[in-house]
């Protein structure tokens, strides 16, 4: 019998499920179980064809409707996403292995809020009128045209609307290409885009290797790239669309750091290192995994840490109770259990966690390391799982500079009652998205994106509009033209 997981077809193309089966067959395992639940192809020459010249044709009539008229299909298909949450929050756990504790509110919604958010702000996408004596100049905010959007496996529905609400709202169409890992969530948020009213061909969803993604970026007809992935891709995915000279958002990866100083209120500080090290099982860019604590408050934090830590239920994530959920794939885990070793090798102490749990599927008990130094392979590299090390410090000016010593700078995070100090801090770090008594919030009306190697362009807010879109400049002469002859 089919699973439910099971898609119609592996692509959503003009409107329509494709499928070409002469494409390599990807399967979809379910990271709790580790059985196979669904199986799509990746797209073929001429999949990626399709997709292409498809949203090319459709993307002129889309821009020239206006933008209240777009907004409201972003804001109906906003309605059918939360409508169906509980539909779409269990199979994005079948796709991801996340518990439903989790994706209930944290993935479909979001998602919404996304089309919510750009479907309101579409109607209002204005240019300027710059008077200049009798004459004037006016400004238009115009789509890029078609846009590529590439997405991570932590997030597919998330990443999927991310990208596409802007890129909708601003006249754009798209062409989305999931995770390998998580293929199956992106084709229902194409479908609902296009069951509200969204023109065949908007909004297409195709599926591939990074070979497809490649593929994406390198077509001339492309005009703009989003990836959401880690930094090697970037910089390639980043370095192909330079060579067409396309627009470009990249949303890479992070080894953030998260401040706790003596005076901080120790619940709440353990809260954000919970949230900021342990959600999603760890697989979130924006972790504050370098968490730095000032010594005074170092012992009661670990201990409180330590205790709290302990309540994380493993098990079913499809049981509501179930707050923490496996790896994404095998391989994760064993990349993961991997940097845990190299903790122990290079003397890190640990307080808790540190093996893979014993059930089916590819859970890794919630792991604290303490005692952790600067040059450690846990302090330096992405882990992209449930392994937070915590590092000690003396003062404000030394915690600061530690904490920007990293190629990374995706996110940032500071715990104190004193609020000069929290303010002066958050000021002097190198990160996109901040938080000062809290970590990892994301909502749709704030910014978010990375610094130096964690990225270009920002996602989410005012600010993803002029990512997706560009200002045309009239000069308007109301008399004679002079001229040297
Ligand atoms: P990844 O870089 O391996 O893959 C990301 C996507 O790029 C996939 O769809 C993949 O198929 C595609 N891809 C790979 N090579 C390509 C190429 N040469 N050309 C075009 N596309 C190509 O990342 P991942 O393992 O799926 O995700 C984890 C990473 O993503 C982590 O580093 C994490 O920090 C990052 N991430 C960042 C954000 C953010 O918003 N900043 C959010 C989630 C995840």
């Amino acid at each position: 019998m089919t699973h439910p997981a099971q898609p119609k077809a592996s692509h959503f193309i003009n409107g329509a499920y494709v499928e070409d089966t002469a494409g390599t067959p990807i399967p979809v395992i379910y990271a709790a179980t580790g059985e196979q639940i669904a199986t799509v192809h990746a797209a073929t020459p001429a999949i990626v064809e399709q997709a292409l010249s498809t949203a090319k044709a459709a993307q002129k009539a889309w821009a020239k409707m206006t933008g209240t008229e777009r907004g409201r299909i972003l804001r109906r298909a906003a309605d059918i996403m939360r409508e169906r949450n509980h539909e779409l929050s269990v199979l994005e756990t079948y796709d991801t292995g996340k518990p439903l504790q989790e994706t209930l509110v944290a993935d479909a919604t979001s998602g919404a809020d996304a089309l919510e958010y750009f479907g309101g702000l579409a109607g209002s996408l204005t240019g300027e009128h710059i008077p200049l004596g009798e004459d004037w100049v006016y400004t238009k905010r115009e789509a890029l045209g078609l846009c590529v959007g590439i997405g991570a496996w932590n997030y597919p529905t998330q990443i999927a609307c991310w990208k596409g609400a802007p890129a909708l709202a601003c006249g754009n169409s798209m062409v989305f290409k999931p995770s390998e890992t998580t293929p199956l969530c992106a084709l229902k948020v194409a479908e609902i885009l296009h069951e509200a009213g969204a023109p065949a061909g908007i909004y297409n969803v195709i599926q591939g290797m990074g070979e497809v993604g490649g593929a994406l970026v390198t077509d001339p007809r492309v005009d703009k790239v989003s990836l959401t992935g880690s930094v090697p891709t970037g910089k390639k995915v980043y370095a192909a669309a330079a060579e067409g000279m396309k627009h470009v958002t990249m949303e890479l990866g992070g080894k953030s750091p998260l401040i706790i100083f003596d005076d901080a209120d120790v619940d709440n500080a353990v809260g954000g290192a919970i949230n900021g090290n342990f959600y999603s099982s760890g697989q979130v860019c924006s972790n504050g995994t370098r968490v730095f604590v000032q010594k005074g408050i170092k012992e009661k934090f670990l201990a409180r840490l330590a205790e709290r830590t302990g309540n994380a239920i493993l098990g079913d994530p499809m049981d509501e109770a179930t707050s923490f959920g496996p790896m994404v794939t095998e391989n994760q885990m064993n990349i993961v259990l991997g940097y845990i070793e190299k903790g122990k090798e290079e003397g890190a102490r640990l307080i808790c966690g540190g093996k893979r749990a014993d059930m089916d599927g590819y859970f890794i008990e919630p792991t604290v390391f303490a005692d952790v130094t600067d040059d450690m392979t846990i302090a330096r590299e992405e882990i992209f799982g449930p392994v937070m090390s915590v590092l000690d410090f003396d003062t404000e000016e030394e915690v600061v500079a530690r904490a920007n010593d990293t190629e990374f700078g995706l996110s940032a995070g500071v715990f104190t009652k004193d609020f000069t100090r929290a303010h002066r801090v958050i000021g002097n770090l190198e990160a996109g998205s901040c938080f000062i008594n809290s970590y990892n919030d994301a909502p749709v009306e704030a910014p978010f994106g990375g610094v130096k190697a964690s990225g270009v362009g920002r996602e989410n807010s005012k600010e993803a509009i002029k990512h997706f879109s560009q200002v045309k400049s009239i000069y308007v002469r109301m008399g004679d033209v002079e001229a040297a002859f």
